[in-house]
């Protein structure tokens, strides 16, 4: 048999230990945050890897501010040697999982199994894709087809919270780089049929504004820091927000309407406490956090500069009231260059599992490539994995198995084509 079929074959055997890993992982509640289980959840990765003959390593992340004794950043990463010498590659899922939230209809953290599908928080975000990940090297070593180059797996912590513990951790110490492993696939939900190539970029920051305080009674006498924010709120929606809609990327994002430049306000503050003892005073002190996702097309410092000129003339005419805006995040654009091998070959495994082309998207928001391509330097990365990226983080979040068994297929076909190119 051709060695193609012969990994699809072994695929095919393994389905049933794929669910199974799959609904092990969703059993331990990685919740971020805090970050619960973290270490166990790589122990049960790692020794599954153990038993693929992988060689493995934890790596803790101990020197970042969010590793604690009770919420350890415990990172998990597999090695396995090729036959002789291809180009190495790593397949990278993240453990961590968002909290549950309010409206499921069966337990988060049971694994359901119910119509062909795996129901629970992580599923498709990310714990199907990383059983993928694992079994896609497993069936090309029981294929007994050699795979010439290196092959690592990774575990990761924290890439719901930005990932700096994670992937970023790894690739700062030098365990995952260009010369070990020059091509990456990340198993997120991008659905079965398409192949990720990047994202938009983030920028946080907080806005404070500052006025006088004064009796509530006479308003007159002060300023009022929550006027000044509304002003600027509302300028952001007239004359910001015309103009960032204005904005179409070049880049395949979806959904269709995250092609446009955004900005959202995650939080606001202002004034006293609306539970507390109420006194009559005029709001001296307001803050809110926004986030403006930027596109390839723009830059971090021209998306800086548009907000700090808007705020600026807002507020010139506000009397009373000064601002401080401070950068809480940035993260620029990434996309992977065209014609990079790893979207060909995974094309070419789509094509050939699925019998259809593969779509190239481009992700809304924001995940661990980031620091795959400018930490570690590897631009030849991407996502592709089971699941639909419009359950991740919803209740009743799940994947079909079929998915998980096709995206298991093409990581494992693609992963072969790539170890093997020279
Ligand atoms: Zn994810």
């Amino acid at each position: 048999m051709h060695a193609i079929d012969r990994i699809v074959t072994e695929v095919d055997r393994a389905a049933q230990e794929i669910v199974q890993l799959t609904r092990d992982l969703v059993r331990i509640p990685t919740v971020n945050p805090p970050g619960d289980e973290y270490e166990s959840c790589a122990r049960l990765v790692g020794e599954q890897l153990a038993r693929h003959h992988f060689d493995v390593q934890y790596i803790v992340a101990d020197s970042h501010e969010v590793h604690s004794a009770r919420h350890p950043r415990v990172n998990v990463i597999g090695t396995r040697r090729g036959s002789h010498h291809g180009p190495g590659v790593h397949l990278n899922g993240h453990i961590d999982v968002v909290p549950p939230g309010l409206g499921w209809t069966v337990d988060p953290f049971e694994g359901v199994v119910c119509d062909g599908r795996i129901i629970g928080r992580g599923v498709c975000d990310m714990k199907a894709g990383l059983a993928a990940a694992v079994f896609a090297a497993e069936a090309i070593r029981r294929s007994g087809v050699e795979l010439p180059g290196l092959l690592e797996i990774s575990g990761t912590v924290d890439e719901e919270s930005g990932g700096f513990a994670g992937v970023a951790h790894l690739a700062q110490i030098g365990r995952i780089a260009r010369a070990r492993t020059p091509f990456v696939i990340i198993p997120e939900p991008l659905n079965v049929d398409r192949i990720c190539i990047g994202h938009r970029g983030v920028y946080w920051f907080e806005l404070t504004t500052k006025g006088q305080i004064a009796h509530g009674s006479m308003p007159f006498l002060g300023s009022s820091a929550i006027d000044g924010m509304s002003d600027v709120l509302a300028a952001i929606r007239s004359e910001l927000q015309p103009v960032l809609d204005s904005r179409v990327t070049a880049m395949p994002i979806v959904p269709e309407a995250a092609r446009r430049a955004t900005i959202n306000v995650n939080g606001l503050e202002g004034g006293q406490r609306v539970d507390g003892i109420q006194t009559p005073c005029v709001a001296d002190r307001c803050r809110a956090v926004f986030d403006r996702r930027f596109l390839f097309e723009e830059s971090f410092e021209c998306t800086r500069d548009e907000l700090v000129a808007l705020i600026g003339n807002t507020l010139r005419g506000v009397p009373g009231i000064t601002y401080e805006l401070r950068d809480l995040m940035v993260v620029d654009p990434v996309r992977t260059p065209e014609g990079s091998p790893v979207i060909g070959a995974l094309a070419g495994a789509i094509r050939r599992v699925l019998g259809s082309a593969a779509r190239l998207v481009a992700s809304p928001g924001t995940y661990d490539q980031k620091h795959f391509a400018r930490i570690a330097g590897i631009p030849d990365c991407v996502a592709y994995g089971p699941g639909e990226i419009e359950l991740a983080h919803q209740p009743d979040e799940s994947c079909a198995i079929a998915d998980i068994v096709n995206a298991t297929k093409v990581i494992a076909l693609a992963t072969l084509d790539l170890a093997s190119s020279h």
